[in-house]
């Protein structure tokens, strides 16, 4: 799932492989997909998108924005972007194709869920989309301390995975990179932020800032694929793939337990819970 330093990499490949490029056709929704959004009739991308230039690619929040002179291509949650070279086989089963003028071609395929809204200019009225615009990126001066602690008013009955990870509190903040953010800062998935003492706040607001900047330094998470199909550079400490390993920490096995509409991992010793 793309969450924000996914989108942060993928946009920085993005603006280096394809920036200049032109848009000779397109084409969406070959492969039907239930849960794969589109703006309007799919069938009218390729007319829509077609004689576009690229001009660059944003992450807002979790959303991969790719920017042309006609229009944007916002990316959200399952919709994972792959570029190819001339030449090169692409996947039968995808739910956008883009091919450029020089033969390069991008793919785009969703698992579970996820958008793929073509926008032409002041039209992407997409509540998510906009609510990510509107709050500081947590990788922005603007995203300080001062702003963290505003975030918590009237936040105590919440869990400390319910107040990272839902209500668009922190556009980009999933329930992926939420799993190494509350164990760097000690609390437990399920811990009431009611219970979180100020230092505990403190530190959990490095733990925001500090977790997604490596991540997106590093060019995402290794549970993601980048432009190219890799897996990201940023090693998880708690994801499916290490789960039942030895916390780097203490040596307890990691866990994992189904909480709020998603996979929780944690130590049962380094994580407070209560
Ligand atoms: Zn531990």
């Amino acid at each position: 799932m793309l969450e924000l330093p996914e989108a942060h990499s993928l946009a920085l490949q993005i603006r280096a492989a394809l920036a200049g490029k032109v848009i000779a056709a397109a084409a969406a929704n070959e492969s039907p997909h239930r849960f794969a959004w589109y703006t309007g009739d799919p069938a009218a991308y390729g007319a829509r998108m077609s004689g576009a230039c690229l001009t660059g690619a944003q992450a807002v929040g979790g959303h991969l924005e790719i920017l042309t002179d006609r229009g944007s291509l916002v990316l959200s949650d399952g919709a994972s972007p792959r570029l190819w070279q001339p030449g090169e086989a692409l996947p039968a089963k995808r739910q956008l194709l883009v091919l450029f003028g020089d033969g390069f071609a991008l793919t785009c395929s969703v698992q579970m869920y996820g958008g793929l809204l073509w926008c032409e200019p002041g039209t992407n009225g997409n509540a998510y989309y906009q609510a990510a615009a509107a709050a500081p990126d947590p990788l922005s001066a603007a995203f300080d301390e001062a702003y963290f602690l505003s975030l918590r008013a009237g936040s105590d009955a919440l869990s400390a995975k319910a107040f990272l990870a839902t209500n668009q509190r922190i556009p980009g903040l999933g329930n992926g990179v939420l799993q190494d953010i509350l164990f760097f800062a000690g609390l437990h998935p399920r811990l009431r932020m009611g219970g979180v003492t100020q230092e505990e706040y403190a530190g959990l607001f490095r733990c925001v800032k500090d977790t997604l900047a490596r991540m997106a330094d590093l060019g995402g998470r290794d549970t993601e694929k980048d432009l190219y199909g890799k897996a990201g550079g940023y090693r998880t400490v708690l994801s499916k793939n290490t789960l039942g390993t030895p916390c780097p920490r203490c040596g307890t096995a990691l866990e994992k337990a189904a909480y709020l509409g998603g996979a929780v991992y944690y130590c049962p010793t380094c994580q407070r819970k209560g």
